[in-house]
């Protein structure tokens, strides 16, 4: 189940006296963003507002809806980072999921034995780190956490940040992905190219991802094939606030257009098949917002994230681009 800090909310609220709030969420922890914004009506007397576009991570906070809507204070659920505030009335609240991982870290024991590891896993499952940590060394399992850079706290990655990974790439056999994110754990297996584990609770399974990585990988490469073959590209600087790269924007047209390709470009806030599919007389896109928007999405033509991006001038000047994901972050 997960437990939204609600009395940091009511803390704030009480010392800032807003006239109103927002509230926002990631998709899995609607309903509780949905309780907590019940409970602060109910306490205060005060309208709260449940945004419901996505909110990806820090960097999709959709601040502006509660500029819009002129609320006081707008709470960003789910979010954890190493600060508590990255904009002003902006206020990060942490979700914790409370699932028990004992039964699942044990499990994994015997698939362990006689490695080193280092755990990672998100913001909802990084009070659970100590605990399994004991778990395996009790086990006699060498384990690791690699220490935060960035935004990101000890042992926490993102879908394309991944600092405590890379730390320890050199000191680790394999990584232990605490959760049941698929996604976050092959970006793992991507930018440290070392076999990668989900221990997922829920199920209480033990999952290797690295050949689903491979996958994409290998759907990633293509595309940059692909591209190199365009004459037309389409660059998209991405509209979410923490997404917003109009300096490589510009850097990937100028190097584009040194290769003797034409280039246009687009903003757009949420990129999709669909919108792109409206745009005409373009062989490729390059979209310098979501890294991951390219890598887990299906697309009628190649639309390259950053580090693709980077692989495919590679490509065009006879250069090798083998680990173009091998970063410890994406954008
Ligand atoms: S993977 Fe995408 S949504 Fe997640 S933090 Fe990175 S840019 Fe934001």
């Amino acid at each position: 189940m997960i437990v939204v800090d609600k009395e940091r909310i009511f803390k704030e609220i009480q010392s800032k006296q807003p006239a109103s709030v927002s509230l926002n969420g990631p998709d899995g922890i609607l309903p509780q963003v949905q309780e907590a914004a019940m409970d602060i009506t109910k306490k205060f007397g005060i309208p709260a507002y449940v945004l419901a576009d996505t909110t990806w991570g820090t960097c999709d906070l959709n601040s502006n809806a509660g500029k819009i809507l002129g609320t006081g204070i707008q709470f960003n659920i789910g979010h954890t980072i190493n600060t508590e505030s990255i904009e002003k009335n902006v206020v990060l609240i942490d979700a914790f999921d409370d699932i028990n991982f004992d039964r699942v870290a044990r499990k994994s024991c015997e698939i362990l034995s006689g490695k080193t590891v280092s755990l990672v896993t998100d913001s909802q499952h990084l009070h659970q780190m100590e605990n399994v940590k004991n778990i395996l060394s009790n086990n006699g399992i060498n384990v690791k956490i690699g220490k935060g850079g960035g935004q990101l706290n000890d042992g926490q990655v993102f879908g394309c940040e991944f600092y405590p990974a890379t730390k320890l790439k050199e000191e680790v056999d394999a990584y232990v992905f605490l959760g049941q994110s698929n996604f976050h754990a092959a970006g793992i297996a991507l930018s440290t190219n070392m076999p990668t584990y989900v221990l997922d609770p829920y199920f209480n399974e033990v999952r290797e991802v690295t050949e689903f990585a491979q996958k994409l990988k290998k759907k990633a490469t293509l595309a940059i094939y692909k591209a190199a073959e365009a004459k037309s590209f389409g660059i998209i600087v991405g509209l979410k606030e923490g997404q917003l790269s109009k300096l490589f924007a510009l850097k990937f047209k100028k190097e584009l257009e040194k290769e003797g390709k034409t280039v246009q470009l687009f903003a757009l806030t949420d990129i999709t098949g669909e919108r792109l599919n409206n745009l005409k007389g373009i062989d490729a896109f390059i979209q310098v917002a979501c890294p991951r928007i390219s890598t887990d999405n299906q697309f009628d033509k190649p639309v390259l994230s950053s580090p693709q991006a980077n692989a495919l001038l590679k490509l065009l000047r006879n250069e090798n681009i083998e680990e173009y994901f091998e970063l410890p972050h994406w954008l």
